[in-house]
């Protein structure tokens, strides 16, 4: 059983992330709950695992657009000449205006990101790389570029926290020279990213209202894969759709 563990409604569009089902009968790869690629994952499971997603989110699977992430800042544009689930190859960004088409990040401890404005969404996956790189403000350009005039919303899906991304201090001081105020403190006492912190910042510094409170800390929730805490073990889906009928007022 997948679990949708934290849905959004945005202005324009409907987001959603998946988690970890902890009741399931484990299974040796992978992980119940996993939907992506990771490992040699039994491809049945998997596509049965993504149909899952769609029922519950009433979305259709054929027309998903996975990010193939390279933890760059390019940004993929769908329009209707991509063929519908096509996959986004060398980019950790994308945005649509085109209802119907459904945007989606895999994430394991970096941030997720889903975006939407008044005729257009968006998704972004924020890790270390991304975050210092500016995937972030590549993002909301071209978001802004395709959603026309008004409001833009962002909200973040489960990554890892400052309270557990523990780092080298000479790599938390170098990367708070890029991003001022992303270094942290871990719950024991060593020097970390904050990265949900940081993007929280980036977002609002561009004028993105960003939904809702902190989702989860991956390491530290066992209900979401985390990639340091269970290398390769999975990863969380996060999905992005515009509405399909009329334009929606923030
Ligand atoms: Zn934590």
């Amino acid at each position: 059983m997948i679990r949708i563990q934290r849905s959004a409604a945005l202005a324009g569009g409907r987001g959603w992330f998946t988690g970890r089902d902890l009741e399931a009968t484990p299974v040796p790869i992978g992980g119940e709950g996993n939907l992506a690629h990771r490992r040699p994952h039994r491809p049945s499971d998997l596509a049965a695992a993504r149909r899952e997603v769609a029922a519950t989110t009433g979305t259709d699977p054929t027309t998903w657009h996975l990010l193939h992430q390279v933890h760059g800042r390019d940004v993929a544009v769908v329009d209707a000449e991509v063929p519908p689930g096509k996959e986004l190859r060398g980019v950790d960004a994308a945005v649509t205006a085109v209802p119907g088409r459904v945007l989606g990040v895999q994430a394991a401890d970096c941030v997720p990101v889903l975006l939407s404005g008044p005729r257009a969404v968006g998704v972004a996956h924020a890790g270390r790389a991304g975050v210092l790189g500016g995937v972030i403000a590549a993002v909301v350009e071209a978001l802004r570029a395709l959603a026309g005039p008004g409001p833009l919303q962002a909200v973040l899906g489960p990554a890892i926290g400052g309270c557990c991304y523990e780092v080298p201090a000479t790599l938390r001081d170098a990367a708070g020279e890029v991003v001022p105020g992303i270094g942290s403190r871990t719950t024991w006492g060593t020097p970390s990213l904050d990265l949900p912190a940081a993007v929280r910042r980036q977002l609002a510094g561009l004028g993105v209202e960003v939904l809702g409170p902190s989702a989860p800390c991956t390491y530290g929730d066992p209900t979401y894969f985390s990639h340091r805490r269970d290398p390769g073990s999975g990863r969380q889906l996060g999905l992005v759709v515009r509405d399909a009928h009329g334009e929606v007022a923030a």
